[in-house]
């Protein structure tokens, strides 16, 4: 893209970027399942899960109108162009270059757009939405696939119980040897201090200190000792923390954080994991991250890094910084604010935990 940004004729809007998790191989066929452009000027999509989208918008030329369009991983077979009417001359389904799939939607020159406005939102793991133009034009609908898929009833019955199932798993915490292990899970933040603060004023102090009680309440009742190094918003230092720990003499150090972009940028979500050093810490870091992401679905994987934070640097035991989410992320901080989801966070962490205390004995 570096090239057309010296170029004033060419305009790129970066709608949204969204999941970041998987790139699909060059080989694997389109992401592109279905799409709508309905008679509202609202074009949805449907793909594969997780799918990674970049969609811009660049202004007419003399070659052609204003034009929007959408990237997707994965190979299109047929490439094809569809005739448009009212503010839409036509619609391009191309490959602009080897696995890759782009959808184009080119304008008629008098169609008035506000492409600055234009927001790509995520309805849901493989649903898209985003407004092009006002209800003001006529136009009919065009559509390839099924946006939403229709499923017989009682097919789709099997399917609410099986994801109900699937919902649930994350309940099954694996059992430990009783009274042998001790942890100090630290709450990040507190009291004057509330960390990052989120859309609608979400405060990460507040996040963090219930995750924290329900993560020690399932450890506890798996025989695990649990300290927390704060139970309500006490402003507590780091170093009182580390201490904290050092003296419990605990077998691991767990921080409990949410996280803030730079910006408050609202694309940016995703989950994060630091350890300092050792294979122990990095094995803790690893198995919380997994089970974050599990109950975290469409949420980006930042992964499990080496990070220099005084709490885990300064502490004698593996010790990790959990990051579940950025309260300034439109995706995470919608989920977030959820008591339902903080709960199955608050699993997720229980369980990697365990599951780390399982494999070190
Ligand atoms: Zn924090």
């Amino acid at each position: 893209m570096i090239k057309f940004l010296d170029n004033k004729l060419f305009r790129y809007l970066s709608v949204f970027l969204f999941l970041n998790s998987s790139i699909l191989p060059v080989k694997s066929s389109s992401a592109l399942a279905a799409w709508e452009i309905k008679t509202n000027g609202v074009l949805e999509l449907r793909t594969k899960s997780n799918t990674n989208l970049k969609a811009y918008f660049q202004k007419a030329n003399q070659i052609s109108g204003d034009r929007f369009w959408v990237d997707f991983p994965g190979e299109l077979k047929n490439p094809r162009t569809i005739k448009g009417n009212g503010p839409i001359k036509e619609i391009r389904l191309g490959k602009p270059n080897k696995g890759k799939t782009r959808l184009v939607i080119e304008f008629k020159e008098e169609t008035y757009l506000k492409p600055l406005t234009w927001r790509m939102v995520g309805l849901d793991a493989n649903r898209w939405r985003i407004k092009l133009f006002d209800p003001k034009y006529t136009f009919k609908k065009i559509s390839e696939g099924q946006v939403v898929k229709r499923i017989r009833n009682i097919r789709k019955n099997q399917k609410l119980l099986n994801n109900k199932k699937s919902d649930y798993e994350y309940l099954k915490l694996p059992d430990v040897k009783q009274n042998k292990f001790s942890i100090v899970i630290d709450p990040g933040h507190g009291g004057l201090d509330p960390g990052a603060i989120g859309i609608g004023g979400i405060r990460e102090t507040d996040i963090v200190l219930e995750v924290s009680k329900i993560v020690k309440n399932l450890l506890s009742d798996k025989g695990v000792k649990v300290r927390l190094t704060r139970k309500n918003e006490v402003d507590l230092d780091l170093a009182p923390r580390v201490s904290f720990a050092n003296n419990e003499d605990a077998d691991i150090f767990v921080s409990i954080h949410a996280n803030a972009s730079r910006g408050k940028r609202r694309d940016i979500n995703g989950l994060e994991t630091f350890y300092y050093k050792g294979w122990k810490g990095r094995l803790l870091a690893k198995n919380i991250q997994k089970q974050i992401l599990k109950v975290s679905p469409g949420s980006p994987d930042r992964g499990v890094k080496q990070g220099r934070f005084y709490v885990i640097k300064n502490t004698s035991m593996p010790a990790v910084l959990v990051e579940i989410g950025f309260l300034t992320g439109r995706l995470d901080a919608r989920r977030l604010e959820k008591a339902t989801h903080r709960k199955r966070l608050a699993y997720a962490i229980a369980k990697g935990i365990l599951e780390y205390l399982y494999k070190i004995g």
